[in-house]
């Protein structure tokens, strides 16, 4: 078996325990560079995605306020609209009833004007209320003046009535009324005769006012709009107010398709109108044809949102910069920490290797590359209580080269210390087991303790040692022999304790000074 030398042996032993204890506090080490940075990263992604999904969220919230607000305001003027419309209808039905029930003839036209105008005291809506005869002559009035004279057959639902047998309520464009000078609706009812012929028309008239001052207090928004339309697409009003308007046809309008599609059903829907978005809301309540529809720029609805949008971005970016800023300090941190333990473990080897290099030198003897005296002395003591504890024997070979200063003489200093060294390899290579062990005691005197061995092993180990070096044949002038030899003292004993192995260090030096006398090149015990 190859047993290592003396220095091989002590780095193995040096290098066990200072790995063990490093490698423990290495083993502790996390990988924090990468931890860092992906937790940084998916930091910034969580803020984003948060941020990104509450501020869709809010402005799903924001539309859908918006809509029901819209919604909401589109019902009330339908309905406002529509109980005007049933206000001014209701007179209507009861005047034409009136009169088809009394006859032309027998009419008393000053009860008729005094019971038009009791009427118009109670409804704030109205402009007046008409009554004309089959040529549009003016029969009669709420105003209480009398108009002789005047003629109105050229009004469109003039028109209407006297060629359509239609019975029901009639809504015709906005006119400006001839006695007010005012813009207002027209709403008429055809008179006719027990025959069914054509008698005449009953008009009244709603104030445009009446809506446009509600409509404009309105808070729509910039570019909000409130339309007043009929059925067949004929615009009633448009708020904001604008006369031109008034009578427009905008059957044909993106709006006003929606609208008819939808079938004046109140709904809010986002629509392009203008080539912007829009939140539209339409609404038709009751028998009358007409509808509101309510524009509002989506937009102007959404500034609101924008603006804290813009405000939460902007503080969404500051944090992702502070976070990144914080994440580079510390990967470079990191990076300086790793910088700093590659330094360390170099040093540390640096360390290692001077340190192993001073054990090598305290316990290693410079020549023969054997332990020298005072690890010899640790060995022993060592090995002594082992096996006086383990009740083993322990065997102690004393080695002495015989004639060296003769040869020291003849050959010189240097030839010496060569011969030493190949005495030292001699000794090292006689060794088997690994807990063997050769030490250089002084001068050319040498050392070998041999654990679990009795004195016939020992004798076989001197033996070994003792032929192998005369075989090695090196020249020696002035020895009888011829050859560098070795004597060898030995003893082998169970120690009585860890300092018994210096009673056997003595007895195996007894034991050479008797190979000495013997002649030399022999062992003795
Ligand atoms: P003996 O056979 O009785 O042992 O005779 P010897 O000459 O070996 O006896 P002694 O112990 O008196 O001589 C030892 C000599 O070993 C003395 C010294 O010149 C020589 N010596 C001791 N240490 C060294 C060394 O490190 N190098 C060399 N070259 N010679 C050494
Ligand atoms: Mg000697
Ligand atoms: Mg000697």
């Amino acid at each position: 078996m190859k047993r290592d030398g003396a220095v091989a042996l002590l780095r193995k032993e040096l290098g066990r325990k200072e790995n063990a204890r490093f490698g423990r506090l290495y083993g502790k080490r996390r990988p924090v560079k990468a931890a860092t940075i992906s937790l940084v990263l998916l930091a910034c992604l969580a803020a984003a995605v948060i941020l990104v999904w509450s501020l869709l969220h809010a402005r799903a919230l924001e539309l859908a306020n918006a809509r029901i607000a819209a919604s909401n305001t589109s019902l009330t003027l339908a309905t406002q609209a529509n109980s005007s419309f049933n206000v001014a209808d209701t007179v209507l039905v009861s005047l034409v009833d009136k009169i088809e029930a009394e006859g032309w003839s027998e009419l008393n036209v000053d009860r008729l004007r005094t019971l038009m105008a009791k009427q118009m005291a109670h409804l704030p809506a109205l402009q007046g209320l008409f009554v004309y005869d089959d040529t549009g002559r003016w029969i009669a009035n709420s105003s209480g003046r009398k108009f002789d004279g005047r003629n109105n057959s050229d009004r469109a639902y003039f028109q209407y009535h006297k060629h359509s047998r239609d019975r029901g309520v009639h809504i015709g464009s906005p006119i400006i009324g001839r006695t007010s000078g005012a813009w207002v609706l027209p709403v008429s009812r055809r008179i006719e005769h027990p025959n069914g012929s054509f008698a005449g028309v009953a008009l009244a008239t709603i104030r445009i006012d009446f809506y446009r001052k509600i409509y404009e207090r309105l808070d729509l928004g910039p570019d909000g709009e409130v339309l007043m339309t009929l059925n067949d697409g004929t615009l009633l009003l448009r708020s904001p107010f604008d006369a031109r308007e008034l009578g427009r046809n905008i059957a044909s309008s993106p709006v006003f398709l929606q609208q008819a599609r939808q079938g004046f059903a109140t709904r809010t829907s986002v629509a392009e109108h203008d080539g912007e978005a829009h939140i539209v809301s339409h609404a038709r309540i009751g028998a009358y044809p007409v509808g509101i529809t309510l524009l509002q720029d989506q937009d102007a609805v959404l500034a609101g949102w924008r603006h804290s949008a813009m405000f939460a971005g902007t503080a969404l970016l500051l944090l992702i910069a502070g976070l990144l800023l914080l994440g580079r300090r510390v990967v470079r941190q990191v990076n300086l920490r790793e910088q700093l333990e590659g330094e360390l473990l170099s040093t540390k080897a640096h360390l290692e290797t001077a340190n192993t290099a001073l054990s090598t030198m305290a316990y290693i003897d410079g020549l023969t590359e054997l332990f020298n005296r005072r690890y010899y002395e640790l060995a022993l003591a060592r090995e002594a209580g082992r096996a006086s504890r383990n009740g083993a024997s322990l065997a102690v070979l004393m080695l002495d080269v015989d004639f060296f200063k003769k040869y020291n003489d003849r050959y010189g200093h240097q030839a010496g210390d060569s011969t030493l060294k190949a005495v030292a390899q001699s000794i090292q290579r006689g060794l088997r087991r690994s807990g063997d062990l050769a030490a250089r005691y002084g001068g050319e005197e040498f050392v070998v303790i041999l654990p679990d061995t009795d004195l016939a092993g020992a004798r076989e180990v001197a033996e070994t040692i003792r032929v192998a070096l005369q075989s090695r044949a090196i020249p020696h002038a002035d020895s009888p022999l011829g050859v560098v030899t070795v004597s060898i003292g030995m003893c082998a004993a169970v120690p009585a304790s860890a300092e018994g192995g210096a009673d056997l260090v003595a007895q195996a030096d007894a034991a050479l000074y008797r190979a000495k006398e013997a002649g030399r090149n022999c062992s003795a015990s």
